[in-house]
């Protein structure tokens, strides 16, 4: 089998409510879709996150195809080192493994889609096969202020969500009043918090004692990213336990939050690492140190969900408390399976490849919206 063609198009997904975060607010997914063609017919589908630009990502995912068409999709763990140094070391923009794993994550997805639908199999029994049968995941309330907030929280956890998750980050007071106000609302469900990146080790010194009242089980990546001893220092005084999120993208990150046991929980996904090959080899490493994998999530549609439910199936490691992002849709592109949470969890998918059959009809609607965005 030979890649015939490689396909790209931006489309844009919009969320029900605005997204808040330390970072700033966001009004909904901006992806491509990736579309890999071979000569027998069979065409897999992956996501790429489309920030900072569509039109960069395009490009880059373009640059790559150059280097794929010709080849069997089986080859997949070879095209993405070899795209990985055309593109990224051979040019003279040396080392970007984040940024080349952001790109390049829907092309491997999709070479993932190709292998398992040539061999009838789900990727995940060609990944060393399913070591559970579920995935579970946090609740994720959205909302602006505090009531908001325990409101969204309190009906996560009716719905049978035993994890809890809130972002905070956005100033001492609010962070309060969201902690103090989520807690009330969930009652003894488990509670985790997330200031991404905006708490430097003094402020988190300062925040955690006060949250830690509230019985926190972690905080996730409380610090800048860019620098691990940050991480270490914050919890070498922290009564919460402390995950790694932005400081953990690659295999080699997370080799080194083990070594350095800067974090207790590592909170990994497939647009990270650069797909579900590089997602196992990092969780593998994290097994080794006795450190669990949550699935991260990001910008996405029901495509990554299903990839890293696949992904996820495999890994012994895998968190009970993962991050769904596809309640935030208005409409997702992925027409089966059914990926509302029933009990707070998904069951992992059997069908071939990725799992998942593409609403065509919906992703065209989805680029017309990316044009009407981003449109000057
Ligand atoms: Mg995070």
């Amino acid at each position: 089998m030979k890649i015939t063609e490689i396909r790209t198009t931006p489309i844009f997904l919009p969320y029900k409510i605005r997204y808040h975060w330390a970072q700033g607010t966001i009004d909904g997914a901006e992806l491509i879709l990736v579309e890999v063609h071979t000569d027998e017919g069979i065409t897999g589908y992956g996501e790429s996150v489309g920030s900072p630009s569509a039109g960069a990502i395009e490009a880059h995912l373009a640059k790559a195809a150059g280097y794929c068409i010709g080849h069997d999709p089986f080859e997949n763990s070879g095209l993405m080192h070899l795209v990985y140094q055309a593109l990224f070391q051979a040019m003279g923009t040396c080392s970007s493994p984040r940024y080349a794993g952001q790109v390049l994550a829907g092309l491997e997805m999709a070479l993932w889609d190709v292998m398992g639908k040539a061999t009838g199999k789900p990727a995940h029994q060609l990944l060393g096969g399913a070591r559970r049968n579920h995935v579970q995941y946090f609740g994720f309330p959205q909302g602006d202020t505090a009531e908001e907030l325990a409101a969204g929280a309190k009906a996560l956890a009716d719905d049978g969500c035993e994890v809890i998750y809130v972002k905070v980050g956005r100033g001492d007071a609010l962070d309060l009043e969201i902690v103090a106000k989520v807690r009330e609302a969930i009652g003894n469900r488990r509670l985790r918090l997330d200031p991404n990146e905006h708490w430097d080790p003094l402020t988190a010194g300062r925040m955690i004692p006060q949250v830690a009242a509230y019985g926190i089980e972690f905080i996730e990546q409380p610090t800048s990213s860019e620098s691990i001893n940050a991480l270490l220092q914050v919890k070498g005084s922290s009564a919460v336990a402390i995950a790694a999120d932005q400081s953990a993208f690659t295999p080699s990150d997370v080799f080194e939050v083990c070594r350095r046991r800067a974090a207790d929980m590592i909170v990994l996904g497939l647009h990270e690492t650069g797909g579900l090959t590089r997602f196992c080899k990092a969780a593998h490493i994290a097994e080794a140190a006795g450190i669990n994998i949550c699935l991260h999530g990001l910008y996405e549609s029901g495509i990554t969900t299903c990839a890293s439910i696949q992904a996820a199936a495999a890994i012994a490691n895998l968190d009970d408390g993962n991050q769904y992002m596809n309640h935030f849709l208005v409409e997702d592109i992925v027409a089966a399976p059914d990926l509302a949470l029933n009990n707070g969890q998904l069951p992992v998918f059997t069908g071939p490849g990725l799992g998942f059959e593409l609403d065509e009809d919906a992703v065209a609607r989805a680029a017309e919206a990316h044009r009407k965005q981003f449109s000057a």
